[in-house]
């Protein structure tokens, strides 16, 4: 019986908790079913920890996540926190977490489910079966890079300051992960950058392909420029497989790329620390969408998001890639016979509340594990 996991659940606020209870009742059903075990604890963030605590994370909480295999979070904020000073703001718990584990790379798939591909903005034969992997330099770059600020010029004006600033290290170490993904997946990585008119974009391009040479060399790599990438991914989203991008233009391009899903509640994301020398590495899941206060505690939040983060956290911290298959299948099952949340809900389809979606799960599992 191979060692338990060690998973610290952070429901957060809204509907975050309504949506972790659903993937709990998937967990437990795993922990009863499978050959594995998960030693599982749970922690308050955001606004629920700052009521409980006066801070959106607590130092506890804090050394706990820095001590389990993986974290799974639901969402934080919402309006009853929103006039708090900023520096005890629910996101800053987040915040926190990302910067204290060093979650330097963020993985956002985009895949459309058969099912769905009909909710897309774009048209279907762009999207049916589109299947793809955004990575973004999530703790560098122009987010984080000095100087920054406003200052006022002599002659009265105000300039704003930001800096677009990497070092090799930090794209090798991103890069290694995209590399790494493709490698798992069809074995094509895109380097997505400015190297026409920025300078850490030259050094980006020239780091990444150093690397590729150096130890990728089996994968297939193009670079293209981030504008470009961004027209490309409307115009044929398939052409990609992983894209590796710095954090502001995986932000945009992450953005892009999930919204040709077109369904906020069905978006997971994974954010990974650097790998030790066993090959362990913080990791944080948690969906894309927020804490949904205007549905929250109504039954109508989508927990698929959440599940697959979960998915997610199966496929890259425990490497369980069956289970992950497992709950993949799940969902494609429950979509393909018609169950939705209001958000995705279709005409001729069945409109489910969150808990029901959660059975339905269940009862899709308990066939496919038959
Ligand atoms: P949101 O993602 O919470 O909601 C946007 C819209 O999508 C809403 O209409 C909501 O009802 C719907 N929606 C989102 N998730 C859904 C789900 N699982 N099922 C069904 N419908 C869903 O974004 P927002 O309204 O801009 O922000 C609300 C709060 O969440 C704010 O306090 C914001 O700061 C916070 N937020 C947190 C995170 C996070 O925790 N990672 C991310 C984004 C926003």
């Amino acid at each position: 019986m191979p060692a338990n996991k060690k998973l610290l659940m952070l429901p957060g606020d809204g509907i975050g908790p309504e949506v972790m209870g659903e993937v709990k009742r998937v967990i437990d059903w795993m922990d009863k079913r499978r050959t594995v075990s998960f030693d599982i604890t749970e922690g308050l963030v955001g606004g629920s920890a700052y009521d409980a605590h006066g801070t959106p994370l607590a130092d506890e909480t804090m050394n706990e996540a820095l001590g389990v295999d993986a974290v799974l979070l639901g969402a934080v904020g919402g309006p009853k926190w929103e006039t708090l000073p900023f520096e005890v703001q629910p996101e800053r718990g987040l915040l926190r977490l990302r910067k204290e584990m060093d979650l330097f790379a963020n993985l956002r798939p985009a895949v459309v489910f058969d099912a769905l591909a009909e909710a897309s903005t774009l048209k279907l034969d762009v999207v049916k079966g589109l299947d793809i992997m955004i990575v973004r330099e999530l703790t560098g770059g122009i987010y984080f890079g000095d100087p920054r600020g406003i200052e006022t010029l002599p002659d009265g004006q105000r300039r704003g300051i930001n800096t677009q600033v990497y070092t090799t290290n930090e794209i090798r170490r991103v890069a290694r992960v995209g590399f790494e993904l493709a490698r798992k997946r069809s074995n094509r990585l895109c380097s997505a950058e400015k190297a026409n008119v920025m300078e850490a974009g030259v050094l980006w391009r020239e780091e990444v392909t150093k690397l590729h040479e150096e130890e990728f060399s089996d994968v297939e790599l193009t670079h293209m420029y981030a504008d470009n990438a961004a027209m490309q991914l409307v115009r044929n989203p398939k052409q990609f497989d992983v894209i590796v991008t710095d954090n502001l233009f995986g932000d945009i391009l992450s953005d892009e790329a999930s919204m040709c899903t077109g369904s906020l509640g069905m978006l997971p994301s994974a954010s990974l620390g650097e790998a030790d020398s066993s090959g362990c590495r913080h990791a944080m899941y948690e969906p894309v969408h927020g804490s949904a206060p205007d549905i929250a505690g109504q039954g109508k939040a989508n927990p698929l998001a959440t599940l697959l983060s979960f998915g997610m956290c199966l496929r890259y911290s425990f490497d369980m890639m069956d289970d992950a298959d497992l709950i993949d299948q799940a969902v494609q099952n429950v979509l393909n016979a018609g169950l939705r949340t209001a958000d995705i809900m279709e005409a001729g389809k069945k409109e489910i509340s969150t808990a029901e979606m959660g059975e339905a799960l269940l009862a899709e599992l308990d066939k496919l594990a038959a």
